[in-house]
């Protein structure tokens, strides 16, 4: 459609919404109007607690305040997430945002410790990781300091409903015009099908060049009115529905997200500062939605002050994220399972992706190819990197875990997974979201311990590789005795 594009119409006030707005009018500014239309009636899915560092940066660029995001919004610090139970029972390891030891050149550190044999050991590249060492002890400050070495990357948990409301007063004051109503039929053009026009239910018509469905798992443009197709990855991974439910604040307010594995599927615990978020995400063969809910309020640190809420879902993605003139983004552009907090991310990458590739003077296929073609890959690394914590793992106790273990994977996970294996070789594709460090600590603790190292390693004595050890060991600890706890840390911060 050679016309050029002058008018956005968002369809849906989520996260994705909102974060959609507030991202385009900042980058785009007077070059286009946008206007967002959302219902009360039909209400946001309401979880999408927990993100990763990426988020910062969408902060940054929108120029938040960081302890004002973090009063709006009840938000805490994440540094990791710490997965209980899903090697085997009783086992847990953190993914933490930092990176164990240091870069060196040309090797990875984990070869180091390889020929130290410290990765047989499976707690000990933790102690190597400042993120990790403070996530155990619970505590946080903003370090600043010049050596990389003491880097403590991090990210948040917040309310997705204050977020959203704090994007919207954001959104608004900067030009973007919200609607609210209900659409009730979608207009086309006759030639091509793209569409011109919402009609909603009160007759108010909503007219745009280019429409970007935020209107959840419906995806009422994208799916309801274009019928682009879906990407069924439930084979893979096989949970299908959650069940939700918010309880009290615990006392002492935890740096990072808990991911707790049960036999048919695994529970997190997102601490926030006025309560906690909780949720089960379970395979609907293995648990009815009344043993789920069970099970997840047997299963809570605190007093529950929500109704349990379930959520179905069905993981894959849109064939075509971008088709004709809709752009999906949020859960209507598909959804994986929010393991590694990745969904809030993918939205802020799809929007950041239009934004590179905005058609102001008109859609033409190349463009629309380029877009899609990105987001099929963004949306298979993080899939597979999900999947990895399913597969590789030792449980016994259910047929759930023997099935993910025995099944096939796709070939490019199982590249990876064969490279790590023999020496420990690890590649971080091009524009993966994780990085090498990410896939260490989910390959080893789950279980996988490399055969070898590489002969990089071997440039040292070993009194030398002692020694180095040591030293490094006690730089990553040697900050935290001055780190305040993260509860003293919002404290001061916070106000
Ligand atoms: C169980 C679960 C846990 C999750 N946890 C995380 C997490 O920890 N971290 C993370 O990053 N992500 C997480 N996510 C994903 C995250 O919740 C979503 O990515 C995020 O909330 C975006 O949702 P959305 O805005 O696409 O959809 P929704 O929140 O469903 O919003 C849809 C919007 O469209 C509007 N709408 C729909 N139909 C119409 C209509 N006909 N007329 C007008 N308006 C309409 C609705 O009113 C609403 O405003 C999780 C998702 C689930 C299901």
């Amino acid at each position: 459609m050679q016309q050029p594009i002058k008018k956005l119409v968002i369809l849906g006030g989520g996260t994705a919404g909102w974060i959609s707005a507030a991202l385009t009018k900042k980058l785009l500014g007077a070059a286009i109007d946008v206007e967002l239309v959302e219902s009360n009636e039909i209400g946001t899915v309401g979880v999408g607690e927990a993100t990763i560092p990426g988020i910062k940066i969408l902060n940054d660029v929108l120029g938040l305040n960081e302890a004002e995001f973090l009063r709006e919004t009840q938000g805490t610090i994440k540094l990791a997430i710490k997965f209980e139970n899903w090697k085997n029972k009783k086992h847990s390891y953190y993914h933490s945002f930092g990176t164990a030891g240091k870069s060196m050149a040309f090797c990875h550190f984990h070869h180091f410790l390889k020929r130290a044999g410290e990765l047989e050991d499976d707690t000990k590249l933790w102690n190597y990781d400042l993120n990790a060492l403070a996530a155990e002890e619970g505590k946080y400050a903003h370090i600043r300091h010049k050596d990389p070495i003491l880097e403590m990357p991090y990210a948040y948990h917040f309310d997705a409903g204050l977020y959203a409301q704090y994007l919207r007063k954001f959104s608004e004051k900067m030009g973007v015009k919200r609607t609210e109503g209900t659409v009730a039929s979608v207009h086309q053009d006759q030639q091509n099908g793209y569409i011109k026009s919402l009609e909603l239910k009160d007759g108010r018509l909503i007219e745009g060049d280019l429409f970007l469905d935020c209107s959840g798992f419906r995806g009422l443009l994208i799916q309801q009115t274009l019928q682009t197709g879906y990407e069924d990855w439930s084979h893979w991974l096989r949970c299908d529905r959650a069940v939700a439910v918010a309880s009290e604040r615990f006392e002492k307010t935890l740096p990072y997200t808990r991911s707790i594995a049960h036999k048919g599927g695994w529970q997190w615990r997102i601490p926030l500062q006025h309560r906690n978020g909780n949720g089960l995400v379970y395979n609907s063969a293995y648990y009815s939605d009344d043993e789920a809910t069970n099970l997840l309020l047997g299963n809570l640190d605190s007093k529950a002050i929500t109704d349990p809420k379930v959520i179905k879902f069905q993981t894959g993605r849109r064939y075509q994220q971008w088709h004709k003139n809709v752009i999906a983004v949020g859960l209507s552009s598909g959804f994986l399972e929010p393991l590694e907090s990745t969904s809030i991310h993918l939205i802020q990458s799809a929007v950041v992706r239009l934004v590179h590739l905005f058609p102001h003077h008109g859609i033409n296929a190349s463009t629309v190819a380029e877009y899609n073609k990105q987001s099929k890959l963004e949306f298979e690394q993080v899939r597979d990197f999900i999947i990895l914590h399913y597969h590789v793992n030792q449980r016994t106790d259910s047929l759930f875990w023997q099935e993910m273990r025995d099944m096939a994977i796709p070939d490019t996970l199982a590249h990876k997974i064969e490279l790590f294996k023999q020496d420990g070789r690890l590649f971080r594709d091009q524009n993966d979201l994780f990085t090498e460090s990410s896939w260490l600590q989910v390959m080893l603790g789950q279980g996988i311990v490399p055969a070898s190292y590489h002969p990089m390693a071997n440039t040292m004595s070993a009194e030398q590789l002692q020694a180095m050890l040591k030293k490094i060991k006690a730089i990553k600890r040697e900050p935290l005795s001055a780190i305040p706890s993260h509860d003293e840390f919002l404290k001061r911060y916070c106000g």
